[in-house]
């Protein structure tokens, strides 16, 4: 009987050890791991270099109060300033925290200026943005948001691809504009680039912020250091988390100047985000991805991984579509999503569902082409089994 409470479904599988991208369970086996903390260990696991920056960290300095100056937390926002849009950032721990602070920071900002009416948050309808009251609200999924009441207010939605629904949404009230760029959770929905830059067009016209949250698919896991780039927009506010931490748990948003006028002392904080044992993490994630020929290797690996995919869509008719962007893609078939899940589990590849019967798979930045082989040849394989 386990003492925990029953908010997962956990498989009957624990882990001992995990080296790059493979795990060993508990029981001896050896498994391709194309989950990897659902696209959190982007290094894939026990890095070396985390490991050694870890533990140099936790000899000197584990935690001290943003009461003070943290260098750490300053050498990892100017490190993301530096190397993209954002003009400042703040440190959280989590996805959900990135996501409700990029919230706070759209409204504060509006506060700010004299037109605290602007307040409201635009969102895609079954988005899904963390499992705080706020952020399950700015879903408004009904699986999440069912037992959960009063309704959290300050949230309208859209339908997505609906482009009507969306401009009807906007009113005097809406300060900004939220969604995935890629719809994790969701289904592994990609918004394309013409729709990303549509959407900063309408926001421009509009005075209103765009907020793209990148925690499940920015820094690095499409190729680019964030999803958007490929459509050559800056958004006014990114939260982002998972991969920038590599295992260790950071999340942050990433903001202009403009909308950081709002933020004064008192106005968001955390007891433990941005503490030197994170940051320092972050810092070496950051440097890694950032080396010349790293996303360069992303994108050769995800077109490799791609291409094969593609190829197994064409020799069966179960397969329905293969969907996604650089190393987080997403397999629908004509089975269960969660029985192929299983089906791909038990012949010792990692996979895990996400809406719309999406297999998902989110294998770590570092993978090579040899694995790639073997996870194909699993998928492969169990679909001739099964489809
Ligand atoms: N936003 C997106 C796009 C996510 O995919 C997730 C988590 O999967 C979150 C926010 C919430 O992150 P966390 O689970 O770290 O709170």
């Amino acid at each position: 009987m386990t003492s925990l409470a029953k908010n997962y479904r956990r498989r009957k599988i624990s882990f001992k050890r995990g080296k790059g991208s493979f795990l060993y369970s508990s029981k001896g086996k050896k498994y391709l791991d194309f989950v990897q903390g659902i696209a959190v260990n982007s290094l894939g696991h026990s890095n070396p270099n985390l490991n050694k920056v870890l533990a140099k960290q936790s000899k000197n300095l584990w935690h001290v109060s943003n009461a003070f100056e943290i260098p750490e937390a300053e050498k990892l926002a100017r490190k993301l300033t530096k190397k993209t849009f954002a003009d400042k950032v703040i440190f959280q721990n989590s996805g959900l925290e990135a996501t409700e602070a990029a919230i706070k920071v759209a409204k504060r900002y509006f506060y700010s200026i004299g037109q605290p009416q602007k307040n409201r948050i635009l969102c895609i309808k079954g988005s899904f943005h963390g499992r705080s009251l706020a952020t399950i609200f700015a879903s408004s999924a009904k699986k999440m948001i069912e037992g959960f009441g009063p309704k959290i207010d300050g949230f309208d939605h859209f339908k997505f691809g609906d482009h009507k629904s969306l401009r009807k949404a906007i009113t005097k009230r809406t300060a900004a504009i939220m969604v995935e760029t890629i719809l994790g959770e969701g289904g592994i929905k990609v918004i394309p680039n013409w729709c990303l830059k549509e959407l900063r067009k309408i926001c421009n016209q509009k005075k209103i912020l765009l907020i793209l949250d990148e925690v499940q698919c920015g820094v690095g896991r499409t190729g680019k250091f964030f999803a958007f780039d490929y459509a050559k927009i800056k958004p006014d506010i990114v939260p982002i988390a998972k991969g920038i931490g590599g295992g260790y748990p950071i999340g942050a948003v990433l903001m202009s100047k403009k909308v950081a006028s709002g933020i004064v002392p008192g106005s968001h904080g955390s007891t433990f985000a941005g503490n030197p044992l994170a940051m320092s993490v972050g810092i070496e994630v950051i440097k890694i991805i950032l080396e010349e020929g790293f996303l360069e290797n992303v994108n050769k690996q995800s077109n490799y991984l791609w291409n094969g995919l593609k190829n197994i869509e064409t020799k069966y008719e179960g397969v329905t579509e293969i969907r996604g962007a650089g190393l987080l893609l997403g397999i629908q078939t004509k089975m269960n999503n969660e029985k192929m899940s299983n089906k791909l589990i038990q012949k010792k590849l990692l996979c895990v569902p996400a809406a719309d019967n999406i297999i998902r798979i989110a294998p770590p930045l570092i993978v090579t082409k040899k694995e790639i082989d073997k996870a194909l040849q699993i998928i492969d394989l169990t679909f001739k089994e099964n489809l």
